[in-house]
């Protein structure tokens, strides 16, 4: 049986997520023996047009942008959002805050209106094309991307967290950050990533998205009971999960 061709894209981003699958090293090996990587910029010069699943890392931010994409999703089977900028649309979305001439101008200044420097309101890859899978966290989390690549291997579907980072938080018996006066999101994102965050002593920033249906009352409640308001809570979201 020949195996799965796999391809590499990526579209605004800093490539981090795709670092964090070369720094599996040795066990990269043994999942691209599993499968013939076709097409992977950060790695190899070859390309390819033909592939069965499409891995892609960054949202979409400029005017070619979605036909790129649409052409990628048109050759691949299977499509996997890799990293917060492809699943949520990640620190990208925090330029549709703004005035879009306004965010240019303040990078580009007089150059702004160059036309390669065209952008778009961010989206998430979701926002354009259907997506298959998303392999969550701004960077990935290596040993997710590892199960994921090899439930699909199997034939699996791969299993994502649809409970709350606090699950995994209080598992490890940390101290809420909110008993230190911090605003963590933990209570409304979604965890898989063994909540490194508050373990380490700061608060969740929200890399990996909302939960699905969160627990909005529940997190009203423990607004209020450190004196908190919602509106604190939204202020942190713009980081990672501006609209
Ligand atoms: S999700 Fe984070 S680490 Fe990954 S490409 Fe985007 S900014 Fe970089
Ligand atoms: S709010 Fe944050 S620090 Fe507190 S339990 Fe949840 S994840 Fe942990
Ligand atoms: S704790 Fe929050 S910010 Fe940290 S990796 Fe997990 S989801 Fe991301």
């Amino acid at each position: 049986m020949s195996k799965p061709r796999v391809a590499i894209f990526d579209f605004a981003c800093c490539e981090g997520c795709q670092l964090q699958i070369v720094n599996l090293e040795e066990e990269i090996i043994d999942l691209v023996g599993a499968v013939d990587v076709v097409e992977w910029r950060e790695a190899m010069s070859e390309q390819s047009h033909e592939y069965d699943i499409a891995i892609v890392e960054g949202s979409i931010t400029r005017p070619e942008d979605e036909h790129r994409l649409q052409i990628i999703r048109s050759r691949a089977k299977i499509l996997i959002a890799l990293g917060a900028c492809a699943t949520i649309g990640g620190v990208n979305k925090m330029k549709n805050n703004f005035d879009l001439n306004e965010v240019k101008r303040c990078v580009y200044g007089k150059d702004a209106e160059m036309p390669h420097l065209a952008t778009t309101t961010t989206r998430a890859l979701h926002e354009v094309v259907d997506v298959d899978f998303k392999i969550h966290g701004c960077p990935i989390n290596g040993e997710e991307f590892k199960q994921v690549v090899r439930d699909l291997l199997l034939g699996k579907k791969p299993v994502i967290p649809t409970y709350p980072v606090c699950v995994e938080c209080k598992a490890k018996e940390n101290v809420c950050r909110y008993e230190y006066d911090e605003i963590c999101l933990g209570p409304i994102i979604r965890a898989g990533c063994g909540a490194p965050c508050p373990s380490a002593g700061w608060r969740c920033f929200g890399c990996r998205g909302l939960v699905d249906n969160p627990n909005v009352d529940a997190a009203k409640e423990v607004m209020e009971k450190y004196n908190l308001t919602v509106d604190d809570l939204k202020q942190k979201m713009v980081l990672f999960n501006s609209k």
